[in-house]
């Protein structure tokens, strides 16, 4: 199973992560990051590790259990 969890103390507000998978992440008022799916299905694994390495804080972090 894949778990992705966010900081939001070190997230930059910048939207990607957002864009690239609306049903896994979202943001507050704030604009910070929030995990909506800790444990997305397996068919959204690949673009979440993707996220992950592309958040310019690297405020997302998953593992793999
Ligand atoms: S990609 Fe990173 S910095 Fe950008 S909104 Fe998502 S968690 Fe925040």
């Amino acid at each position: 199973m894949l778990r992705v969890t966010a900081n939001p103390e070190t997230c930059a507000v910048s939207s990607l992560c957002v864009y690239r998978l609306p049903g896994v992440f979202d943001q507050d008022e704030d604009g910070l990051v929030v995990v909506l799916d800790e444990t997305p299905d397996g068919d959204l694994h690949e673009e979440v590790r993707r996220a992950a390495r592309g958040c310019p804080t690297k405020s997302i972090h998953v593992t793999e259990e």
